[in-house]
């Protein structure tokens, strides 16, 4: 285990707030043409990438942790909805929790006659996202973390990696790289690991809502002019409304920013709320072709959308990021500490893959619902016991991503 090249908290301060935590990325420390050494260096400060720095600097590793973004709290790529098996085993921080959801509306594509599915448990809670960023960055850099932010990876050559940095080039040598850079990963690509090749794109618009009687509710609506190979969605939990629709991109007929608008005009459950003229957008691309086979090589792992680790069926992304990076995490460990360069082999995406066999099929099975008339047929079936059995399984059920471990 190589000595951190300075105390991180003697760079960064001990960072209070968003505000402090922005100053860390306005100097890597290091003068223009220097090269530092860290253990690992994390390209990316979405949830994997915080998550697998903050476990590694907890385990007394030196971490460089990186992002383009000048802020944690712009350019959010997710809804946030976390589910229960989430806030069962991970502690988030509960202040940067929106009220618990239990009641999930699914819309055909005439918006009438919803099927209305009511859990006993809390299902699912929206994440505040910037503030559960910023938090978990503030757990980062107290453990040990170096965060350096407005800073973007570009390339590397052998063991050194390359970033441009608000003040100019960087040079790193790491031990270890994680790829925590998102779906498009250009670490994943410079390894010469699998990349995410069966791509969604999503895009959301979010604002307050005045509070009201009516309980939190998910609203799905299941129409391929709207979402083509997905869904459209309205989460309001009684403080935020989340409004969007995510497809696959050459299928949304007009583009995927007009067709959410025109979902926005008749979006179900916003009765009597205005949308504000400022609104927050959001959005990205959603991998769901499920984990990648190669996810790790000698140098180095991938983590979060980076190696696929999303659900292909649900498309959600935040549960495989928390487990992922615990095991991305245990493993770099082990390597540091035995100074074996093939303990990165026990990362291993091909095994995981494998118990994602019945949700590829369904993911499949839903890219083919092609028209708003098969859709409401998909109703029919939805209606009937065997139907609402099913998509109780799916939405309130145990399932989440595989213990990787
Ligand atoms: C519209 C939308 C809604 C979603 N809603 C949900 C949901 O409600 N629940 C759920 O479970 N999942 C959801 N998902 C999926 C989920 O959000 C993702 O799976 C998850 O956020 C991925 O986290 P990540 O850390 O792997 O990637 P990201 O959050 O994408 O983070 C990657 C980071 O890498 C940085 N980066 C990229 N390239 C570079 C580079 N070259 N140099 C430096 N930094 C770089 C980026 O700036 C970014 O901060 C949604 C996805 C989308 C697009």
């Amino acid at each position: 285990m190589s000595a951190r090249p300075t105390d991180p908290r003697a760079m960064t301060g001990s960072p209070a707030d968003e505000a402090t935590l922005r100053e860390t990325g306005d100097d890597t420390g290091t003068p223009v043409g220097c090269t530092q050494s860290v253990d690992v260096l994390v390209v990316g400060a979405g949830l994997a990438g915080l998550t697998t720095a903050k476990l590694l600097a907890q385990q007394g590793h030196g971490v460089l942790l990186v992002d383009r973004r000048t802020t944690l709290t712009g350019a959010i790529r997710t809804t946030g909805i976390f589910v229960r098996r989430t806030l069962d085993d991970f502690q988030l921080p509960a202040d940067c929790l929106g009220p618990p959801i239990r009641r999930v509306a699914l819309y055909p594509p005439s918006l009438r006659r919803p099927v209305m599915l009511e859990s006993a448990r809390d299902e699912y809670r929206v994440g505040d996202m910037g503030p559960l960023y910023v938090a978990t960055a503030r757990a980062a850099v107290e453990a040990g973390v170096r965060l350096v932010l407005g800073t973007r990876y570009v390339g590397r050559h052998g063991d050194t990696f390359f970033m441009a940095g608000p003040a100019g080039p960087v040079r790193v040598r790491a031990r270890f790289v994680v790829g925590a850079d998102g779906a498009r990963s250009r670490v994943a690509r410079d390894l010469g690991l699998d990349r995410n090749q069966h791509l969604l794109v999503g895009a959301e618009e979010v604002f307050e809502v005045p509070r009201t009687e009516e309980p939190p509710t998910f609203h799905c609506v299941l129409d391929p002019s709207l979402a083509p190979g997905y869904l459209a969605w309205v989460v309001n939990d009684g403080q935020h409304a989340h409004v969007g629709v995510a497809g696959y991109a050459h299928r949304f007929h007009g583009g995927l920013h007009r067709t959410m608008q025109r979902f926005g005009e008749t979006a179900p459950g916003l009765n009597g709320i205005d949308r504000p003229d400022e609104v927050e957008r959001r959005g990205g691309p959603i991998p769901v072709g499920g984990v990648l086979r190669r996810i790790a090589c000698f140098e180095g792992l991938l983590v979060g959308d980076a190696a696929g680790a999303v659900s292909p069926l649900t498309a959600g992304g935040l549960d495989p990021c928390l487990r992922l990076s615990e095991h991305a995490a245990a493993v770099i460990d082990d390597a540091l500490r035995d100074g074996r360069t093939d303990a990165l082999s026990h990362y291993d995406g091909a095994t995981l893959r494998a118990r994602f066999r019945g949700r590829l099929m369904l993911r499949r099975a839903l890219a083919q619902v092609r028209t708003p008339a098969m859709a409401a047929s998909a109703f029919t079936l939805m209606r009937t016991p065997p139907g609402l059995a099913a998509a109780r399984r799916i939405l309130f059920g145990d399932r989440s991503f595989p213990d990787p471990s």
